[in-house]
């Protein structure tokens, strides 16, 4: 086995796979010019609906605690890494849209992740623009750079399905949609591999994600085609250890807030 291979089967890791490549992905892709984001958004299938659990988790005594409630000093604005400076208040972290992205002062390799995450109850806007940020697994340079697990408003909201909540964004369909009402917490739950480059560049192997969102997976060890992009085909760029982000999404919903972010990392398996 690889050093960076999850533990399970390939039939399960040709699920999603094959969800994409048996739907009209590549028939819609042709109506658009490869310059166009409409050429890389899919509309089907779409991910049954779960009603999820209420219990969430809290850290285990080895986490490293991104944030606890009280401050953001494990944080970083992503444009310039000066301190960040979104809104901390009543335990809460909430989206500075104003400010930008967010990312972490530490860089990790392969991880554990826990987060939570609340669309406002009074949440408008729709498709795209309604909750939109996103949890970067590995922040590979400014602004969206790197690799987005997507977080957007989804309960009743419709949008391309490979860019709804718990999309590996533009690249993998979420196996379901686990999604809370607005106003409600929501909890992902993230095992992360980083990609491995050779010394030239090339790439190794590659990232692969699994993720629960409020406790039902949506994403079973996925591996990554390369960087998450709104336009274009994604591709690899070689990159060391790399900070997490948060997204300030540019759209003109109410912004969505975070808290109990806690992080374990992972040897790589032998
Ligand atoms: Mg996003």
């Amino acid at each position: 086995m690889k050093p960076s291979a999850c533990l399970f089967s390939r039939r399960t890791l040709l699920f999603p796979a094959l969800l994409i490549a048996s739907s009209p992905i590549f028939a819609q892709q042709q109506q658009y010019d490869s310059t166009d984001h409409r050429a890389t958004e899919v509309y089907s299938p779409v991910p049954p609906i779960v009603t999820p659990a209420e219990k969430v988790g809290n850290p285990p005594s080895d986490a490293v605690i991104l944030f606890d409630g009280k401050n953001e000093d494990q944080w970083v604005k992503t444009a310039d890494e000066t301190p960040a400076d979104w809104i901390v208040s009543d335990g809460i972290l909430t989206v500075n849209k104003k400010s930008g992205n967010i990312q972490t002062r530490q860089t990790f390799t392969n991880y554990q992740l826990h987060l939570e995450f609340r669309i406002p109850k009074d949440i408008t806007g729709s498709d795209q623009a309604r909750g939109n940020s996103g949890l970067f697994l590995a922040s590979t340079g400014k602004g969206d750079a790197g690799y987005e697990l997507q977080i957007l408003d989804n309960y009743n909201n419709k949008t391309y399905t490979n860019g709804q909540v718990g999309s590996v964004y533009k690249q993998s369909i979420p196996l379901a949609n686990p999604s809370r009402k607005p106003g409600e917490w929501s909890s992902y739950d993230v095992v992360w591999t980083a990609p491995v480059f050779n010394a030239d560049g090339s790439l190794a192997s590659p990232a692969r994600v699994t993720a629960f969102l409020n406790g039902v997976l949506v994403q079973n060890c996925f591996e990554l085609k390369g960087e998450t992009r709104y336009i274009g085909k994604p591709y690899y760029h070689a990159h060391g250890p790399s900070p997490i982000k948060l997204q300030a999404h540019g759209d003109k919903s109410e912004p969505i807030s975070f808290r109990n972010i806690w992080v374990r990392p992972l040897e790589p398996l032998q």
